[in-house]
């Protein structure tokens, strides 16, 4: 058994977007409220969270997280690893905290936080204390595998990651056929669709259903909404079996 639960599902901006007048972030309903896209991921008592963007502290507050055992990242993106230095506040780790990505992100984690890495510009008396591990392929966490699926982001290679029947791939704008192959037979999809205007980088809504449809999982979830995209309006448009993912959705899989 999978617990998901959805700490953000925003595009990079958030929503509402500061200073934007528009309905969708004048809006009252909380689900046009969006942190920036993250999940948490709980397996045989561990606590697995895919992206740590600007909102992490708040995330995790608001999702009550008190441990944490594994981080997976997409990609190097802002809004995807901003939040990083908070996972220094956990209690009760004795050993550093495993952290998964694709090399260059690890190179770029490095380049962003290096008094993590003992190469601090200013003193610094507190840090994370994490060991990076450069993956190219599956790897274990808490008995279950972790299958990393490499998609496209625009020009750039990111990563989406995949455990038992269930796959989570935010900022994509295309899945390559090897990737493909590594979806298949998916019970729960989560992927991004920022918008229904054409993005060079995003899947719009109606990529990210035709995606769905080849893909053909048993229940899809988009997420990294921008604030093109209303809530409800979206929602009652979608096809049955998608739905739009919201803040603190929280659902169970096999
Ligand atoms: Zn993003
Ligand atoms: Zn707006
Ligand atoms: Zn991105």
């Amino acid at each position: 058994m999978l617990n998901i639960h959805f700490l953000g599902t925003a595009t990079s901006s958030g929503m509402p977007v500061i200073g934007c007048r528009c309905p969708r972030c004048a809006s009252t309903d909380p689900r046009n409220q969006r942190y920036r896209a993250s999940l948490l991921m709980k397996w045989n008592g561990a606590n697995v969270i895919i992206d740590t963007g600007p909102e992490f502290r708040l995330q995790v507050i608001r999702a009550g997280i008190d441990r944490l055992d594994a981080v997976l990242y997409t990609h190097e993106h802002a809004d995807h690893i901003y939040g990083l230095d908070d996972v220094r506040m956990f209690p009760d780790h004795s050993a550093p905290l495993p952290v998964f990505c694709f090399p260059r992100t690890a190179d770029a984690i490095e380049r962003v936080f290096p008094y993590v890495f003992g190469r601090a510009t200013v003193a610094a008396t507190s840090r994370p204390s994490i060991s990076l591990n450069r993956i190219d392929g599956a790897f274990d966490i808490g008995g279950e595998t972790v299958t990393p699926v490499p998609v496209w982001h625009g020009p750039t290679a990111i990563l989406g990651y995949r455990v038992r029947d269930f796959a989570y791939i935010t900022d994509c704008s295309e899945i390559p056929p090897k990737s493909m192959e590594l979806l298949s037979g998916l019970g729960t999809l989560v992927l991004g669709a920022l918008r229904h205007e054409p993005h060079p980088t995003h899947y719009t809504v109606a990529q990210a259903l035709e995606v769905i449809t080849q893909i053909r999982p048993r229940r899809a979830f988009l997420t990294h909404i921008g604030h093109d995209l209303d809530h409800e309006e979206t929602s009652a448009s979608l096809p049955p079996g998608v739905e739009m993912a919201y803040d603190a959705l929280e659902f169970e899989v096999e």
